[in-house]
């Protein structure tokens, strides 16, 4: 179930406050929103306000003890103060998909493209129906007969995933470290460079943008070849994509056309999918193959944190901006030329 907030008639940023929830990009977003001459808040789990305290990025810091108040307490705050929640990684780890549903006070995004993004069998159409390469997936563990990547349900940050090349080492691995888990994927492990790439688009402006590019700090993925071969062997690592943080990357220039079809392509289709489609940040994550194929093997419906790196802007935004633009900052311009045009309802979900 989706619930309609209830909408200020104010076409005054002032009267507005961007909210979001202390951890994964909250800075990124916190500092953007006060760029563009928004209010802020941030709500922390108590033990975790400091870092928002120490770099002064918010005008308020709402500590709680448990996220189980967030209903008894903090929406009735978000609600008084006119708050627009802008969700992140966590906020949707924390929270939960229905929850997200339910809630009561403005959220920027659209509500309804976090089932797609969610279930990897929708995902999986949704990107198909976008007509985007995606790595295969295998039906069963006896179809094993190339090196594939087992992701299991809601793995957060990558942590557990495992590589196999055939059912045995399948069930070698399964067995031993995750006998009670059943609901998993088998991709295709694909060859090549892991490329995360970060979109926006404005139901405003009705552009998408090309906003900056990452990739991803794993460990012990980017360990494991700090070692020679005859070590790694010895040592028997289990290779593992926990992240650790996010390094910037610019493409190759001749890939930005075809990353742009990606990216206008998903949207496109999300507009068949659901009311308003997908709008806002999002993230194709993506490997590109040394014949320069892109594959995609997931999508993320929201600001992804291999933005961080460009609370200043990006060599992508440097173009086209005349100020430094973070994608938290791009958030909140939206946000505020919503506001002042009377189009605020077309950016919440
Ligand atoms: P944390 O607050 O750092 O424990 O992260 C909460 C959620 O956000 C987890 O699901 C993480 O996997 C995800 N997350 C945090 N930082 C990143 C990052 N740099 N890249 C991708 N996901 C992240
Ligand atoms: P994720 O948590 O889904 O973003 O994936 C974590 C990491 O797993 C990525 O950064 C990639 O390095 C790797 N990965 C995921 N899917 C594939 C795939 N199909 N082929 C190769 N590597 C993959």
């Amino acid at each position: 179930m989706i619930s309609q907030p209830i909408l200020p008639a104010s076409t005054d940023p002032k009267d507005f406050v961007i909210a979001t929830i202390g951890s994964h990009s909250a800075l990124q977003i916190l500092k953007g929103a006060r760029d563009e001459g928004l209010r802020n808040l941030v709500i922390c789990k108590k033990g975790t306000e400091d870092v928002y305290k120490r770099y002064g990025v918010a005008d308020e810091v709402i500590v709680i003890d448990d996220w189980s108040e967030w209903d008894s307490k903090v929406e009735e705050e978000l609600i008084k103060r006119n708050a627009i929640v802008i969700p992140h990684g966590s906020f949707i780890a924390y929270m939960g998909h229905d929850k997200v549903g339910t809630m009561q006070s403005m959220y920027y995004g659209t509500k309804e493209i976090l089932h797609w993004e969610s279930d990897r069998k929708m995902e999986r159409q949704w990107l198909e129906a976008s007509n985007l390469k995606l790595p295969k997936v295998l039906e069963k563990p006896e179809d094993i007969d190339r090196s594939v990547i087992i992701k299991f349900h809601g793995a957060g940050g990558g942590f557990g995933y495992f590589i196999a090349n055939t059912p045995e080492q399948f069930y070698e691995v399964k067995n031993r470290k995750y006998p009670d888990q059943n609901d998993f994927v088998i991709q295709e492990y694909v060859v090549g460079v892991p490329i995360y790439a970060h979109y926006f688009y404005s139901p405003i402006t009705q552009e998408l943008e090309i906003m900056s590019f990452d990739k991803r700090y794993e460990s012990n993925a980017d360990s494991i070849g700090r070692i020679k071969a005859a070590d790694q062997l010895a040592a028997n690592i289990h290779t593992s994509y926990t992240i650790v943080g996010n390094i910037p990357i610019v493409v190759r220039e001749s890939l930005l056309p075809e990353f742009f079809t990606m990216g206008e392509n998903v949207v496109e289709q999300s507009k068949k999918l659901c009311g308003k489609g997908l709008f806002g940040p999002f993230c194709l994550e993506c490997i590109v193959t040394r014949k320069l194929e892109i594959l995609v093997f997931e999508i993320s419906a929201r600001i992804v944190a291999g933005t961080n790196p460009f609370v200043e802007g990006s060599p992508y935004t440097a173009l086209k901006y005349d100020v430094p633009m973070s994608t938290g900052r791009r958030i909140s311009r939206d946000i505020k030329e919503a506001i002042e045009s009377g189009r605020l309802e077309e950016v919440l979900g």
